[in-house]
């Protein structure tokens, strides 16, 4: 109920445009100065490992692997000489953890970010991010990434946020060492409403370019 509101009408497409081209002065702008960053995305689970299955079947290695695609496209088309954006997968194949970790690491990336979908029998519903807990050496850097993804996604979107929260994942301890890391739970798929709105391509669109314009808004305050 919550998320079917702006983009899921005319209005809300009219809205992606909108950002869009806000993206695309901002970087028109400000391209010439700014060094290019390396963010690798994580779409979880893959092949046989399916994750959560949602409401009329759908599928949380299905609904990551969408936005993480729709991510770089995005970025293809605004954002290409800001931020390079890498995934560590792109079609429905399982990787280790440990290689989404490695991959990471070679690449000297300076963010990672794990997509994930929840699942509950409560009717739970809503966007949370997790950091990674102990010994993070970069705990507040990681923090101020999620709070600025959930931050566009809850104004932009009107996604209910749960909030900004530690955790205890293993991509993420194999990777806190080297970057700023989140792992976003974008949804409930099990949520009769969030579970209908991953499946369809504008709303998986519209979450990718929230999460795109949470990172630029991040590295933006980083300069
Ligand atoms: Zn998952």
């Amino acid at each position: 109920m919550l998320i079917t509101l702006k983009i899921g009408s005319r209005a809300g497409c009219k809205s992606v445009i909108f950002w869009l081209l806000i993206l695309k002065m901002c970087f028109s702008f400000c391209q010439v100065e700014l060094p290019k960053k390396i963010v690798v995305i994580d779409p979880g689970h893959g092949g046989k490992d399916t994750g959560a299955i949602g409401v009329h079947g759908v599928l949380e290695k299905e609904v990551v692997l969408k936005i993480a695609k729709e991510i770089l496209n995005h970025n293809h088309l605004i954002l290409d000489d800001r931020i390079e954006v890498y995934l560590t997968r792109y079609k429905d194949t399982l990787i280790s953890l440990s290689d989404r970790a490695m991959l990471t690491r070679e690449l000297k990336s300076d963010l990672f970010i794990s997509l994930h979908c929840n699942a509950a029998i409560t009717g739970a519903s809503g966007m949370e991010i997790f950091v990674a807990d102990k010994d993070n050496p970069h705990m507040e850097s990681s923090v101020q990434l999620a709070t600025s993804v959930l931050g566009e996604s809850g104004r932009k979107l009107g996604i209910r946020e749960r909030g900004v929260k530690v955790g205890n994942f293993q991509v993420q301890r194999e990777t806190m060492d080297f970057c700023p890391t989140i792992l976003i739970e974008t949804g409930f798929v099990t949520h009769v409403d969030e579970g209908d709105y991953y499946q369809k391509p504008r709303n998986i669109k519209a979450v990718a370019l929230a999460i795109l314009l949470g990172i630029y808004n991040y590295l933006k305050s980083e300069d």
